[in-house]
């Protein structure tokens, strides 16, 4: 890890770069690069074998000044204090440039989760939510799924915590399977939103994303689904990839099938392709579209050199680091940043804890109508932003915008004690 960027670093330097087109006190600034509070926790859980093991686990919640902190849950071994942090400032930040009333949080536990029984995660994960109780609430900080967690995990958090409160609050936690309370469209949300953002991002730049090449970093299910998504708008999905490696075809791929494939064998290599590459090789592949999908620090400096796609669209939190994003800025790649382009998952993530809060579900349909005019409005935002301050890239156009806008609540709420 030592030679990768430090993702709090990253963060910290995106809040810097757009904060000197904003006429914001330096004191103020300062308050939005560090997060209010870090809970770090070890749970102590019984193991099938009989032995008792230890997780190191974190919350981070960063800022508040627009509502309640909100964000995921990540099980992962890299997870540390720097990563949860960072994820949780790039929420207060997504949540802004979208506009859904929370501030920011994020959590993990330093875990490899398929290495562990399904008994096993749900004790680990009971622990933690145990650990959160104090700090969780629909109108405290509310979770959601993040890398290699989903509906299974949210239900636990949520039974954990009715349990020990003696209540119903299934907004505790959103990313909640249907039948425990969760939204239609959560699970594509985030992808949808990826999707949204290039179909748009296409449409500024004067370019027609029917034909489009695009390779996808990732295939988890941000990258899957948005792969799905912009295939269907007529775009040609030619690379895909995930941990195992990468699948080329110049005439495309169907991602349904792609995916069928991963589910049976567990990766995507090993289908049908005509030629299977390395993660690198895709990231720099000439393509209309790239779309980073998995982890932080994907695409460094060096390797930004070498990047040869003409529209970069962020699945994933934090795929470039900074100094990619000079490189790129100064090559004319256009980067849509990630707190716009997977902001669909908080976003519907809004529409359950809203759902939850009346006790009164919508269908697919509106969610994802709810959804298309939230993004769209973003973006509109953003690049108005763009034209306006005359910023070098769209990333710093999205932390114009955020920024000034959770400047503008701390501003109103009043500064105590
Ligand atoms: N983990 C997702 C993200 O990074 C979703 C967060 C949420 O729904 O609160 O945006």
């Amino acid at each position: 890890m030592s030679d990768e960027a430090n993702p709090f670093e990253s963060l910290q330097e995106q809040i810097d770069d757009a904060a000197a087109y904003l006429d914001v006190d330096d004191d103020v600034i300062q308050r939005l690069k560090y997060p209010e509070r870090v809970l770090e926790t070890n749970l102590t859980v019984d193991m099938e074998d009989g032995s008792i093991e230890r997780f190191k686990a974190f919350r981070s919640e960063f800022n508040g000044d627009r509502g309640p902190y909100k964000g995921g849950i990540r099980y992962h071994p890299g997870v540390d204090r720097d990563e949860v942090k960072a994820l949780s400032g790039w929420m207060v930040y997504k949540c802004a440039v979208a506009g859904v009333p929370y501030g920011g949080g994020k959590g993990g536990i330093v875990i490899d989760p398929a290495e562990y029984s399904a008994a096993e995660l749900e004790r680990i994960t009971r622990s933690f939510a145990k650990e959160l109780r104090p700090f969780i609430g629909e109108d405290k900080d509310i979770p959601a799924p993040d890398v290699n967690t989903g509906q299974r995990e949210m239900n636990w958090i949520k039974d954990t915590y009715e349990s020990l409160e003696n209540t119903t609050e299934p907004g505790v936690v959103t990313g909640k399977s249907i039948e425990a309370g969760g939204s239609e469209g959560r699970v594509e949300a985030t992808g949808r939103s990826t999707m949204l953002t290039a179909r748009e991002a296409f449409g500024y730049l004067g370019r027609d994303i029917e034909g489009a090449s695009v390779a996808v970093q990732g295939f988890g299910n941000a990258g899957w689904i948005a792969a799905n998504l912009i295939d269907e708008l007529g775009a040609n999905i030619v690379a895909v990839s995930d941990s195992s490696g990468a699948i080329y075809d110049p005439n495309g791929f169907d991602p349904v099938d792609v995916k069928e494939h991963k589910r049976a064998t567990g990766s995507v290599t090993g289908y049908e392709a005509v030629e299977e590459f390395t993660n690198e090789d895709l990231l720099t592949m000439d393509v209309d579209l790239l779309i980073p999908a998995a982890l932080e620090n994907a695409i460094d400096g060096d390797l930004a050199e070498a990047v040869e796609a003409d529209v970069i669209v962020e699945a994933a939190n934090g795929p470039l680091t900074p100094d990619a994003d000079d490189v790129l800025t100064a090559k004319d790649v256009h980067v849509f940043p990630d707190i716009l382009a997977n902001a669909g998952g908080v976003t519907v993530s809004y529409f359950e804890w809203v759902q939850n809060r009346q006790r009164f579900y919508w269908d697919e349909e509106r969610v994802n109508e709810e959804l298309e005019s939230v993004i769209t409005d973003a973006f509109d935002d953003l690049t108005t932003a763009y034209e306006a301050f005359d910023v070098p890239n769209f990333r710093t156009a999205a932390y114009v915008v955020a920024i000034q806008r959770v400047v503008d609540a701390f501003t109103d709420n009043g500064n105590w004690p």
